[in-house]
């Protein structure tokens, strides 16, 4: 990939397995999360034309493991600063393991900086985590949001997402095969269910016709569950909302589905003068 002032996304990887997702915009490479093993990372980065070398560094979710695995590895072996929230650092400060000191980077919910030429800005979503942030990137007149691991699609995080030009939402599984699930437990099924567990197919599609309607163009489904969802079928839910409503896939709007273990692909969003 060359170096422009078009903004590049790419969902490495998304799912209950292992989360990162990387963003390019001027001479600033980040990744949102690192939760497969470094060398995994490594890798996905290079099949994409990345070099994990020149990436400035890792924006943080949360501390479930799917977030953070491979984060002290790339804190360790390359220098890469972890950004995270101080209730996050305290929750995940032991399961990352000992990281050079000037790799732990504090930022705070609502809270703007600047990670080299791309503008950050953490909100909070509500789930069962310290202090769980989604992240929207500023790459010029363009804007990336993310926000999986959430209950709900809250007002506070609709006013943070919308208007993006690109949003990954969480479309993690279908209410049904999830109650249906013998391997999970009565108790796994309300977390996953409740306000500050994960967002269903039906709760994403209804989001995202909001966020359509405020201007986005581009929408990535992700977070898939492995067990209580399939790419075929969260894709049916929103396509079949947005028909619903008047909106065509594919001509009114984009809609990809993020897989768990496969390499995305790359989003180029160009600005517009
Ligand atoms: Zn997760
Ligand atoms: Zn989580």
């Amino acid at each position: 990939m060359n170096t422009s002032m078009d903004m590049y996304f790419c969902p490495l990887y998304s799912g209950s397995s292992g989360n990162s997702l990387y963003c390019q915009y001027g001479e600033t490479r980040l990744l949102i999360d690192a939760g497969k093993s470094g060398k995994t990372i490594e890798d996905a980065l290079a099949s994409i034309g990345a070099d994990i070398r020149s990436v400035s560094g890792v924006l943080i979710t949360h501390e479930h493991s799917d977030h953070i695995s491979g984060a002290g590895v790339l804190a360790r072996k390359y220098h890469l600063p972890l950004y995270a929230t101080r209730e996050t650092w305290w929750a995940m400060s032991d399961k990352i393991g000992k990281i050079p000191p000037d790799t732990v980077r504090e930022i705070e919910a609502g809270k703007d900086f600047w990670l080299g030429d791309i503008g950050v800005v953490p909100f909070s979503i509500p789930h069962d985590a310290a202090d769980p942030v989604g992240f929207r990137l500023y790459g010029g007149s363009m804007s990336i949001s993310t926000a999986t691991d959430l209950g709900c699609f809250s007002e506070d995080v609709y006013a943070n997402v919308a208007g993006s030009t690109l949003v990954l939402l969480e479309s993690n599984h279908d209410p049904d095969m999830l109650r249906a699930n013998p391997k999970y437990s009565t108790a796994l099924k309300a977390r996953i269910l409740g306000d500050h567990g994960h967002l269903s197919n039906e709760a994403c599609s209804a989001a995202l016709l909001r966020l359509i309607h405020a201007g986005t163009a581009d929408v990535i489904l992700g977070h898939l569950s492995g067990e209580n969802n399939t790419p075929t079928l969260a894709r049916r839910v929103s396509t079949e909302m947005l028909v619903r409503e008047g909106i065509r896939p594919d001509e009114d709007v984009r809609l990809q589905v993020a897989l768990r273990d496969e390499v995305g692909s790359v989003y180029i969003l160009k600005e517009r003068i």
